[in-house]
């Protein structure tokens, strides 16, 4: 018999709502992909190493070049110190890794502290591993973490605190201030932080991204996540990095070498040589998609809808209730897909508890025209229900 966390436990809202998307045609705006095919040079590589490279398995822990480039990578933008041979290990995707931190690193009835809205991955993989999620709860519109909810979240049980920053779906980034507060209520209680940062290279407006593992205390207890899926805006790769201290990067490994073992060694050699030579490429994106999102939001305004703001990542959120939507989240999402052609991801489908039920987000990582048709089909579906 299936085990009871995947018993009831439904398809990803991500793959939801664009398989509706390609059922219909609709234009996505729902799960988080760019439309354009992501940079041509890492691609060639990639297609370089598949027919002239190594294609057998490569080390366990990743190829030395791909783990070199990213301590170097993080030492660059993050001031980082990382040893590469013992404390990077290459995984397929953040999925994997957080997978493996989990694995590892929970054992059964230990407490995990997890922050609403939250990523849909994270509380069934949590419970599998026998964690017992403890949810802590952001409210928008600025999303702050406060002394408050971490004295109710954190126990004398508690083993791990789950983080992600820059925040998907809320599109925020945490101020130095609520992570420094975080970290001295993991050094206190003696708890792990798990850090899924996939979203780290995406800050706008001049923002500078900070990993929790900088802050004072957290570099031996934290468990740093990255993706050059997101970094290179080639969200199929799979290719992530989980970045611990030697004590904990065994025991990642441990976990990593019986889920998948290795990652495709073509994939890594092209991550690796864009790590390396593609510093053009990591000073213009971030503005690329911050053009995008004011498109996407100026656009969203004029049509009567009010948007919160974006700090990073791929998405923007729209209040339906204040834009004078008073249908659900998921019943608009729903209806915009199949009858006006465009695809959103209802914020609900980011909590466990006490959903809002009346913002959805959408993913602006897309060419000017596909926005502007987007735009177009979301203003017919709020006029359809609130009668303009
Ligand atoms: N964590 C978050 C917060 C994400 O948004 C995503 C994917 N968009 C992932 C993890 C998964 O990353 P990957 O595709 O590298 O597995
Ligand atoms: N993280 C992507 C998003 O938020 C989706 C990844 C997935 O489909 N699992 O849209």
């Amino acid at each position: 018999m299936v085990h009871p966390v995947y018993a009831n436990l439904p398809t990803t809202i991500f793959e939801a709502m664009s398989g509706l998307a390609r059922e219909t045609g609709a234009i996505n705006l729902g799960q988080g992909f760019p439309d354009e095919p992501g940079p041509e040079a890492v691609r060639r590589k990639a297609a370089e190493e598949t027919v002239h490279g190594y294609n057998q398995y490569p080390p366990m822990r990743g190829l030395p070049g791909l783990r070199q480039a990213v301590a170097a990578h993080y030492a660059r933008f993050q001031g980082l110190d990382l040893d590469w041979e013992t404390e990077v290990t290459v995984t397929s995707g953040a999925t994997e890794a957080l997978a493996a931190a989990f694995l590892s690193l929970i054992s059964p009835g230990d407490e995990v502290v997890l922050f609403q809205p939250l990523y849909d991955a994270y509380t069934p993989m949590v419970r599998r591993a026998g964690g017992v999620p403890r949810l802590a709860r952001l409210e928008p519109p600025h999303w702050r973490i406060t002394r408050e909810m971490l004295e109710a979240a954190f126990t004398p049980n508690t083993r791990m605190v789950v983080l992600n920053n820059p925040v998907n779906p809320a599109a925020v980034i945490f101020p130095d201030e609520d992570l420094a507060l975080l970290a001295a209520f993991c050094v206190a209680h003696d708890v792990l932080a798990v850090c899924d940062e996939v979203w780290e290279q995406i800050a706008f407006d001049g923002r500078v991204f900070k990993p929790l593992m900088a802050f004072p205390g957290m570099r031996e207890r934290t468990v740093k996540i990255g993706s050059a899926g997101k970094m290179f805006a080639l969200t199929g790769w799979k290719v992530g990095f989980l970045c611990a201290a030697p004590a904990l990067t065994r025991g990642l490994a441990g976990a990593h070498q019986f889920l998948t073992f290795t990652t495709p060694p073509n994939l890594q050699a092209a991550v690796a040589w864009g790590l390396e030579n593609c510093p053009d490429w990591f000073a213009a994106m971030p503005g690329e998609l911050q053009r995008s999102r004011d498109r996407l939001a100026a656009g969203l305004a004029r049509e009567g809808f009010k948007v919160l703001p974006a700090a990073g990542t791929y998405f923007l959120n729209v209040d339906l209730a204040a834009s004078g939507v008073s249908e659900a989240d998921r019943d608009f999402c729903l209806r915009a897909v199949r009858e006006h052609g465009v695809a959103a991801i209802p914020v609900s489908a980011f909590y466990e508890q006490d959903a809002p039920t009346h913002i959805i987000r959408l993913c602006f990582a897309k060419r000017d025209e596909t926005l502007d048709a987007g735009i177009e089909r979301l203003a017919a579906a709020r006029a359809a229900v609130i009668g303009a």
